[in-house]
């Protein structure tokens, strides 16, 4: 895709992302656009750097690998976004500035121990499954608060917030009543942390089909591919 295409859909997503904000009395520099480049090659994900992406997010352990050996993020942050094995933990661990995708405490507890090995704190979230739905990873909401105690006495793992994937809507505006409840938990968490709540300040939700209603509910990092790059193959 051409960088002038790419530059005009951030800036109009951004905008989008801005009235949203607006409407709701925020400040639209509190939410960052992430691109989530899945499937899109190193050139493409730097044309939307050079288009002003500032962070992208990948989701398969392979394809981070590649573009990471190929520079291709070169200018922004990455973050990985997508479901990781236990057994791919050491490929991710110090490559990426944040995971985001983190809802197991046997994930938890894998990537304090190889932060730690490699004399790294890792910056992550804590992934929330919100809709209660068996196919996804994440913790239940009332697992969040007993994980959240565990990460911030982590020495090598720094918890920056939570994220979470809705589930699938059928109808606009069905994600916004999801977002309203992981914005409540993530509220509690920062009371609850006490002198910990420092670093949270991190709250990931919204993709291409709701990200404006992700701003409305007080998302600070949405997750755009689609709306972005166009349809995947
Ligand atoms: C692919 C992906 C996105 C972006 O999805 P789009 O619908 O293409 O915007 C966001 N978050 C995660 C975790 C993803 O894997």
């Amino acid at each position: 895709m051409e960088w002038m295409e790419l530059k005009e859909r951030v800036e109009a997503i951004r905008a989008q992302i801005a009235a949203a904000a607006i409407e709701v009395g925020r400040d639209p520099a509190e939410i960052t656009l992430e691109a989530a480049t899945k499937t899109r090659d190193a050139a493409t994900v730097r044309a939307a750097i050079a288009a002003g992406i500032t962070v992208c997010g990948e989701n398969r352990v392979q394809e981070l690998t590649q573009k990471l050996d190929q520079f291709a993020y070169d200018g922004a942050e990455v973050h990985f976004i997508g479901h990781l094995q236990t057994n791919k933990i050491n490929k991710v661990v110090g490559r990426v500035d944040l995971i985001e995708s983190v809802g197991s405490r046997h994930l938890l507890e894998g990537i304090d121990a190889c932060a730690a090995r490699l004399e790294r704190v890792q910056d992550i979230l804590l992934e929330v499954n919100i809709g209660g739905e068996e196919s996804k990873t994440g913790f239940a909401p009332e697992e969040l608060l007993t994980a959240a105690e565990l990460a911030v006495k982590m020495p090598h793992v720094r918890l920056r917030g939570l994220m979470a994937i809705p589930p699938v809507a059928q109808h606009m505006g069905d994600s916004r009543k999801f977002f309203h409840k992981i914005y409540q938990l993530y509220v509690d968490i920062i009371q609850k942390m006490g002198d910990n709540r420092g670093t949270i300040s991190c709250l990931s939700m919204g993709m291409s089909q709701d990200y404006a209603d992700g701003v409305r509910e007080g998302s600070t990092l949405v997750r755009v591919g689609t709306g972005l790059f166009g349809p995947r193959a």
